[in-house]
């Protein structure tokens, strides 16, 4: 059965999100317990999976007490997750009702980094590696990492739907317009998503396809960026890095 995506909002700006298919459900990354049990018990749902892209507890705090009261497995790539059940290496999958979950490894942002991929529907779940015209930190790995994992998302079909951990894009799209200055898609995502956020509306989920016209991370090898930069003849991982550090002072 299709799976159905629900979008929980939690804080300011962290996305968790409850995969359904039928009465089965997973949750991934709940910053918080309450909002997600609401909407579990709201739509009698059998939580089978709590679901982590990483160790922050801005993903993981919920964790110990959802599974308290669901009996829900923990599954992530961490060992340091809360009341992880079992990690899972590169390319291991799992079922959820007849849905195939494949653990993607992600490392840049943590070192055991994941992002949980449907390939029978073309969805991924990336938590804080890929954001919606941005991407994450680097904390624990380094930029070559985190650059090859945002080339294993960019990689997949153009339609493939991305759902992230925090609602950063509107701030994001503000410093694309400032390095791709010439990118009239950003221009265009930047109104979109401007009257999306007056309306207090989510812009996930977003696709490979839109990622790759207006994700400045994704877009290292064109020259708008690279002369921005000053970086016209170099390696596509030192101008991801310079990018990055550029964002961090943002
Ligand atoms: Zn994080
Ligand atoms: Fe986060």
């Amino acid at each position: 059965m299709k799976p159905e995506v629900i979008i929980i909002s939690i804080a300011s700006d962290n996305y968790c999100y409850l995969i359904r298919s039928g009465n089965d459900a997973a949750v991934i990354d709940p910053a918080e317990s309450d909002p997600v049990m609401a909407e579990v018990e709201k739509r009698n749902l059998n939580l089978q999976y709590i679901l982590a892209t990483h160790h922050h507890s801005d993903h993981t705090a919920g964790i110990p007490e959802i599974k308290r009261k669901t009996g829900a497995q923990v599954y992530g790539g961490d060992k340091k997750i809360k009341s992880i059940d079992k990690v899972f290496l590169d390319g291991e999958s799992f079922l959820l009702g007849d849905i195939e979950i494949v653990v993607m490894s992600m490392p840049g942002h943590t070192r055991h980094q994941v992002a949980y991929y449907l390939p029978g529907y073309n969805m991924i779940f990336t938590g804080d590696t890929l954001f919606g015209a941005g991407c994450g930190r680097i904390f624990e790995g380094s930029a070559d990492q985190l650059y090859n994992s945002l080339m294993k998302i960019s990689g997949l079909a153009d339609d493939t739907l991305i759902y992230f951990g925090h609602e950063y894009t509107l701030e994001n799209l503000e410093f694309a317009s400032m390095v791709d200055e010439g990118n009239q898609e950003v221009g265009k995502r930047l109104e979109e998503v401007r009257q999306l956020r007056r309306e207090n509306k989510a812009t996930v989920p977003s696709t490979v396809m839109l990622e790759k016209a207006t994700n400045p991370f994704l877009r290292v090898h064109t020259i708008g960026i690279r002369r921005y930069l000053g970086m016209v003849d170099r390696s596509a991982v030192a101008v991801f890095e310079e990018l990055r550090k550029r964002k961090d002072r943002f």
